[in-house]
């Protein structure tokens, strides 16, 4: 899948949405969490409720490769003073490693099929990964997921945990499961490039999510090429990117014309994660990611 023409971003809206960041009191956007339906530790529900309770006005609810989660975390919100963006983290390859791509307001009916393929993929995955295990002598069964959850490689080093094979989660990745080691497997094939054509047919608005965790080449050699196939904006708040890979990012934002965007990647609390919210990013990163979802979905309006 390629996408041809690559409709450019309002110059106006990203100029606004640029200058308007880093003014005024930001409690509350938080655009990147994931729930107990990919590898976070929390339903839905619970995420809302901490999310409300941190201070959080709007909340992206991005599991990996799935969007099972959103309706319950939409029927939450509403609930609180709270608003849900419907959103994805795809898993994708670009030069054999894994490039996530998160997607904003994607049309979940069109999403559907797509990802139930991905999630088959994944249990496919994680079945290979637990038989690779098996070999080695160290015999698992996957814990109990629900319909619409993506088993990742966190359930994994949870369940070797569980079993007493590993005496912590690192352990788990530096022995098993980390890339390269005896139980890993990769992704299925599925490029960067079809990722962010993917979710752009579906009126998604594609972003590419902590670049500086990408591991196979320098963000400002491999950004060009996104942007061709069409990404539309960069996730530049993230707990590992440092300062200076953040003004970095702004700056590209700036020279290819992309959105903002940022969030905590919260799995839950107790991982050694940032807490929600701890961003405080500000409001104005909103309207423009809006904005460019409904372009995508209506192109004749505006
Ligand atoms: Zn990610
Ligand atoms: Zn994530």
């Amino acid at each position: 899948m390629v996408v041809k023409t690559v409709p450019r971003l309002n110059r106006a809206t990203l100029e606004k949405q640029q200058r308007t960041f880093g003014v005024g009191p930001y409690i509350m956007l938080e655009l990147h969490c994931h729930s107990q339906y990919s590898d976070g530790t929390l339903t839905p529900t619970q995420l809302v409720q901490t999310a409300a309770a941190a201070g959080v006005k709007v909340l992206a609810l991005t599991d990996h490769d799935t969007m099972s989660g959103c309706l319950e975390a939409a029927e939450t919100a509403q609930g609180y003073d709270l608003t849900l963006v419907p959103g994805v983290e795809l898993s994708t390859v670009y030069r054999g490693r894994s490039m996530h791509i998160l997607g904003f307001y994607p049309d979940g009916d069109r999403l559907e099929a797509p990802l139930r393929e991905r999630l088959q993929g994944r249990k496919q995955r994680a079945q290979q990964m637990l038989d690779k295990l098996h070999r080695l002598g160290y015999a698992l069964e996957l814990p109990q997921l629900g319909e619409g959850v993506a088993p990742s490689r966190p359930h994994l080093a949870r369940a070797l945990l569980a079993a007493g094979y590993v005496n912590s989660w690192e352990e788990a990745f530096d022995r098993f499961l980390g890339e390269g080691k005896p139980a890993y497997v990769g992704y299925a094939k599925f490029s960067a490039e079809d990722g962010i054509a993917l979710l752009r047919s579906c009126g998604a608005v594609p972003v590419w999510a902590h670049p500086y965790l990408f591991a196979g080449g320098p963000v400002e050699e491999v950004l060009p090429h996104l942007v061709e196939a069409g990404l539309m904006g960069v996730e530049v708040y993230h707990p590992h990117h440092r300062r200076s890979q953040q003004e970095r990012l702004q700056q590209l934002c700036q020279q290819y014309s992309l959105l903002i965007t940022g969030g905590t990647d919260y799995h839950g609390p107790g991982l050694g994660a940032k807490a929600l919210n701890s961003f405080a990013l500000p409001m104005s990163l909103l309207a423009p990611l809006k904005a460019a979802a409904a372009h995508l979905k209506f192109p004749e309006v505006g």
